[in-house]
């Protein structure tokens, strides 16, 4: 029976996750490195600890929510150690295919059981238990991560059963998300720079054919110029060049992503990259 999580990373995603889990009924018990954004969440019931092999020692699961697979495979190195025997890893960090191998080794290095399982969703979905989580590995482990995903989720995607087939799924879903994102700001730049008012783009798509809540929600935050982060840029960059490697790997032309992660970075590289994606808009001029 699952009734004890660790909770390692409590960033932007990792936070809310960790408070939908504390109202599921679980014990949380949560650790970031800058220990400032994990002390609020004893407000919320969780138990936070300073070092991640204190969080993991008696978690019937341990979630990992970092920045990227360097990020969790240095963590892990540490805390593995010292998790339960029969601990399950449920690695929902975003970190590619040969990221997912690397950290999948590292588990069964220890003789203990990996879920891939990257989530589709922002800040809110994750403060409201609504993300969809995208999983795979071996099913005999999934009785024991559901009631983790169920918390977290409103929704799960078993996959299939090799490890990484919830990473192929989610690096197909943020090439349609980064997409999107930098065409709205390309669309709403090019009206801009062209002397018509941007907002007449999102108006006149509203509610036909080629409209999308996507293109509305990151279009009214380029016009808004609030870029209060809910997906970072620097995350996007980093998703983007993930996404490159896959579709090298899968024998597709990566010409469209790399002109998306050339964008990114142009916008982060001018200061931007802790901001949330849709200023890419400013890689424009
Ligand atoms: P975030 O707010 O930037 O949080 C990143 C987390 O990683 C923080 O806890 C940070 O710790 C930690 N971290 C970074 N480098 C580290 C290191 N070397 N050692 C230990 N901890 C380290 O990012 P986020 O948006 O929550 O994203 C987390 C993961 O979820 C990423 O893989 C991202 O791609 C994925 N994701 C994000 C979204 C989204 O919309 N935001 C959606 C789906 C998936 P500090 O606080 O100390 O810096």
């Amino acid at each position: 029976m699952t009734s004890s999580v660790a909770v390692l990373g409590t960033g932007i995603m990792g936070a809310g996750m960790a408070r939908s889990l504390v109202k599921a009924g679980l014990d949380v018990t949560v650790w970031n490195r800058s220990a400032d954004k994990a002390r609020p969440l004893a407000d919320d019931g969780a138990k936070v600890v300073a070092d991640p092999t204190e969080a993991v020692s008696g978690a019937d699961v341990v979630v990992t929510m970092l920045f990227d697979v360097d990020a969790v495979a240095e963590v892990m190195q540490r805390a593995l150690a010292g998790t339960p025997e029969h601990a399950v890893w449920a690695q929902t960090s975003t970190v590619g295919l040969a990221g997912t191998q690397r950290l999948a080794e590292l588990a069964g290095r220890y003789g203990r059981g990996y879920i891939d399982a990257p989530v589709l969703g922002t800040k809110q979905p994750a403060e409201q238990g609504k993300l969809i989580v995208l999983a795979s590995g071996p099913r005999e482990l999934a009785p024991r991560v559901e009631p983790v995903f169920e918390a977290i989720g409103s929704k799960t995607v078993w996959v299939g059963e090799r490890v990484g087939d919830g990473h192929r799924l989610k690096l197909a879903l943020n090439s349609w998300v980064l997409s999107i994102t930098a065409a709205t700001g390309q669309a709403i730049a090019l009206a801009r720079d062209l002397g018509v008012d941007p907002q007449l783009f999102l108006d006149t798509i509203a509610g036909g054919g080629t409209d999308s809540p996507y293109a509305q929600l990151k279009g009214k935050t380029m016009l808004a110029d609030d870029f209060t982060p809910a997906f970072g840029l620097a995350g996007a960059v980093k998703d983007a060049e993930l996404i490159v490697d896959a579709l090298r790997e899968a024998g597709d032309d990566p010409a469209l992503m790399q002109a998306v992660q050339h964008l990114m970075s142009t916008a982060a590289a001018a200061g931007h990259a802790d901001e949330d994606m849709a200023a890419v808009v400013y890689a424009f001029r």
